[in-house]
C-alpha cells in the first residue's frame, strides 16, 4: 500500500482500555501501568498521535478508573491533549465498551476508525498507516500473521476434536480499521449478542472483513512477565548508555529524625541543610544529572534561593528524572549507598526503595540501596554526618550529539 500517509483529518481512534486486568494481578489494570517510566496508556495515545495528529482520539475506560485515566494523560504534550476527546465509559462487556465509544464518538462524523487495545503500546507508524488505508480500501479489516504453532481444536473433554489447516489461520491484532458508519451500525444490530473482537461484529453484519498483515512487536501487555518484556525492550531502543555518580555529605545537628531517601527514621539527631538534607535523594539526584552532563543539584536548584529552604528533595529528584524524559531518554539503574554509624538503615532500606523507585516511576527492582558503617572512622564514624554515593545509568536515544 504506497498513497501518501494521512494525517486523520476523517479518522477517529477508539482506545479501548475499559479491562480489569484480572489475568495480571495487582490492583492498577496493566494499561495504567508504567512502562519504562511512562503508563502504558499514554505510549499508547502518543503512538496514534504520531501518524494521525489531526484524528479525534476518544478513550473508553472502566467507570472506577478516571483519576487513573487522568494520570496516565496528565503529562500528554498539549497537541494530543487538544486531539482527546472526554472519555467514554466501558460496559460490561469489550463489546458493550466498543458500542459505548463509538456512540461517544458518533456526532464527530469521521469517515473512518481504528479500534484499538489500550495495553498494545508498540503498535508501530506503518501499522497505523496500513489499518487507515485498508478501512478506506474495504470497509472493514484487521491486521493478522500467519501462526507458526500448530493450532488444536479441543471437546469439552480436553481432547483433541480437530486439526484446522494451520496455513488458513491468522493470528489478529488491533488496531482493527472501519469505515465508521459501517461498524456502528454492526455494533448496534449485535447488542446482546457475545463476539470475540469488532472483526466478528462486522462480520455478523455480513460484512466482509480483509485481513492485512500485522506486526509480530505489537505485543499485547497481558501478564507482569509481559511488562517486563516490554520494559525490556524499550530500554533496548535506548542504546546510548551514560553512567552518573553523585556524593553527598549533610552534618548532625539536634533533633530527632533523618530523613533518608524520603522516609522518615526516628534519631536522637537529625540532618542540617537548606531543604529538608535528604543526603540520600541529594547523592541519587546528583548521579542522574551526571549521567546525563546537565549540571548538578547546586546549579539548578541555588541553595542561596529561599524558595529551596526546608523543600522536599523529592522535587529535585522528580525534576532530574524530567530531564531525562525531555531527552527521551530512561533510568535504567540506580545504585546508593549510605555511610553512617547510626541510625540503622537496614531496617527501612525496602522502605527506601519503594520511595524512591515511587518518585522516579521504576520498578523496584532498579533501585539498590546499601548501606555501611566507615569502622567509627572518619567524620561519619565519629557519627557528626552522614555521607550518600550513587550511581545513575541511564539510557539515552542514539544521535543526540
Ligand atoms: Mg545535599
Amino acid at each position: 500500500m504506497t498513497s501518501p500517509s494521512p494525517t486523520g483529518a476523517d479518522t477517529a481512534v477508539l482506545i479501548v482500555a475499559a479491562g480489569r486486568g484480572s489475568r495480571f494481578g495487582g490492583d492498577v489494570p496493566k494499561q495504567y501501568r508504567l512502562l519504562a517510566g511512562k503508563p502504558v496508556l499514554m505510549r499508547t495515545l502518543e503512538a496514534f498521535a504520531a501518524v494521525l495528529p489531526s484524528a479525534a482520539l476518544c478513550v473508553v475506560i472502566h467507570p472506577d478508573d478516571l483519576r487513573l485515566y487522568d494520570a496516565a494523560i496528565e503529562a500528554l504534550a498539549p497537541q494530543i491533549k487538544a486531539q482527546l476527546t472526554a472519555p467514554a465509559l466501558g460496559g460490561a462487556s469489550r463489546q458493550d465498551s466498543g458500542r459505548n465509544g463509538l456512540d461517544a464518538l458518533a456526532a464527530l462524523n469521521k469517515k473512518i476508525v481504528l479500534i484499538h487495545d489500550a495495553a498494545r503500546p508498540f503498535v508501530s507508524d506503518a501499522l497505523i498507516c496500513d489499518a487507515v488505508r485498508a478501512a478506506r480500501k474495504f470497509g472493514a479489516a484487521v491486521p493478522g500473521f500467519a501462526v507458526t504453532d500448530t493450532i488444536k481444536q479441543i471437546d469439552a473433554a480436553g481432547a483433541v476434536a480437530a486439526t484446522p489447516d494451520r496455513s488458513s489461520l491468522r493470528a489478529v491484532q488491533t488496531p482493527q480499521a472501519f469505515d465508521f458508519a459501517l461498524i456502528r451500525a454492526a455494533h448496534a444490530a449485535a447488542k446482546g449478542r457475545e463476539l470475540t473482537d469488532d472483526a466478528a461484529v462486522a462480520e455478523a453484519a455480513g460484512h466482509k472483513v480483509h485481513v492485512f498483515d500485522g506486526d509480530p512487536r505489537n505485543m499485547k501487555i497481558t501478564t507482569a512477565g509481559d511488562l517486563a518484556v516490554a520494559e525490556s525492550r524499550l530500554l533496548r531502543d535506548l542504546p546510548d548508555i551514560r553512567t552518573g555518580q553523585g556524593y553527598d555529605v549533610h552534618a548532625f545537628t539536634a533533633g530527632d529524625a533523618v530523613i533518608l531517601g524520603g522516609v522518615s527514621i526516628a534519631h536522637d539527631k537529625k540532618l542540617l541543610g537548606h531543604s529538608d538534607a535528604d543526603v540520600l535523594m541529594h547523592a541519587v539526584t546528583d548521579a542522574i544529572f551526571g549521567a546525563l552532563a546537565d549540571g548538578d543539584i547546586g546549579s539548578h536548584f541555588p541553595p542561596s534561593d529561599p524558595q529551596w529552604k526546608g523543600a522536599a528533595s523529592e522535587i529535585f529528584l522528580r525534576y532530574a528524572v524530567d530531564r531525562v524524559r525531555q531527552r527521551g531518554g530512561a533510568i535504567a539503574h540506580i545504585d546508593a549507598t549510605v555511610v553512617c554509624e547510626r541510625p540503622k538503615v537496614g531496617p527501612h532500606r525496602d522502605a527506601i526503595r519503594a520511595r524512591l523507585a515511587d518518585i522516579m516511576a521504576l520498578p523496584v527492582s532498579r533501585v539498590a540501596v546499601k548501606a555501611t558503617t566507615s569502622e567509627r572512622l572518619g567524620f561519619t564514624g565519629r557519627e557528626e554526618g552522614i555521607a550518600a554515593l550513587a550511581m545513575a545509568t541511564v539510557r539515552l536515544p542514539v544521535g543526540e550529539d
